[in-house]
């Protein structure tokens, strides 16, 4: 259930070498150590690469193409089963003259090629290249899925994450922030923002980093809880409840700042999206019973 779009990285690449003979990998080696900085492992056959390739850890693999057993392109294969050409580049060496080997790994999803003898130069560019179009494809990609202003995770992953689940036990909390309009009305949109920050950082702080928070809009806010059953979910509830009333947000003495919840369980063949809304009718229910309160 790790986020790996979300999860920060080091700054170093870490690059694994892939190639049959022991020659290659230790010239390869240094060329890499010698133009860049990064930290360099190898693997002597394409079974060897693969586990490595599937950890989500790497920012680059080169890796011969003519190797026995799976051979480079099975190899690329084999990885873009489960990572995209821009997850993880796979930089395939070639014999110069081999046009058909290039085009097989294009197909397969190789990201670049170099001839052999590889260059120094040359192998240091297309490794940075492809290091740096691949850390833009993750910059972008977790832009795409946050909420700016709090730092959850938006709607749009939300709903993602969410559907995962589908056929897992897991619970879903619906939040909302009780009569926001009047904060923003009497203190201003600022001190609004500010709250909405504050309450988002008290939900993430009740959880640990696999139960995803995410800001569905406005004041409005789920929590994905995976393997969790109702009195559990209702623990969490309550904890995030207590904290946000407890605790002075954004400016707010304590206490003016409260939220309400609602909690369900998904049961036997039942959609995502159908938990999800019976957990916001939970809500409702809290809202009408008089706020700053859980309802499961
Ligand atoms: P209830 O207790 O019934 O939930 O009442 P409420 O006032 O919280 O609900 P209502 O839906 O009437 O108002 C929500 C307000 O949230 C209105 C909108 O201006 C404000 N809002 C939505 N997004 C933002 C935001 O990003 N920043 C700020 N400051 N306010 C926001
Ligand atoms: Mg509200
Ligand atoms: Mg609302």
């Amino acid at each position: 259930m790790e986020d790996r779009v979300m999860a920060p990285r080091r700054n170093r690449p870490r690059i694994l070498l892939v190639d049959d003979s022991a020659f290659m990998r230790a010239l390869l080696r240094e060329q890499v150590q010698q133009a860049l900085d990064a930290e360099v492992l190898t693997a002597s056959s394409g079974e060897e690469a693969l586990p490595h390739a599937l950890t989500g850890e790497l920012d680059c693999v080169v890796c011969d193409v003519n190797m026995p057993g799976m051979d480079g392109v099975a190899f690329v294969k084999a990885v873009r089963e489960h990572l995209g050409r821009l997850e993880l580049p796979i930089l395939l060496v070639t014999a110069a003259d081999s046009k058909e080997d290039r085009v097989r790994g294009l197909r397969a999803g190789a990201s670049d090629f170099l001839s052999k003898p590889v260059e120094p130069e040359e192998l240091a560019a297309r490794v940075e290249t492809n290091v740096e179009l691949a850390r833009l494809h993750r910059e972008v990609t977790r832009m795409a899925y946050t909420d700016a202003l709090t730092g959850l995770v938006n709607r749009r992953r939300f709903l993602t994450r969410l559907d995962e689940q589908s056929g897992n036990a897991y619970g879903v909390l619906m939040l909302d922030i009780d009569h926001f309009k009047s904060i923003n009305d009497s203190c201003g949109h600022a001190v609004g923002d500010a709250v909405l920050a504050g309450v988002a950082g008290v939900l993430q702080d009740c959880v640990p980093p696999h139960h995803l928070v995410g800001r569905l809009g406005g004041e409005e806010f789920a929590v994905l809880l995976p393997g969790l059953d109702l009195p559990a979910a209702s623990d969490v509830a309550e904890r995030m409840r207590a904290g946000v009333s407890g605790n002075a947000l954004g400016g707010m003495p304590r206490g003016k700042v409260t939220v309400s919840v609602g909690v369900a369980v998904a049961l036997q063949g039942e959609t995502p999206a159908r938990v999800l809304q019976r957990a916001d009718d939970l809500l409702y229910r809290a809202k009408s019973l008089g706020r700053n309160q859980v309802c499961a």
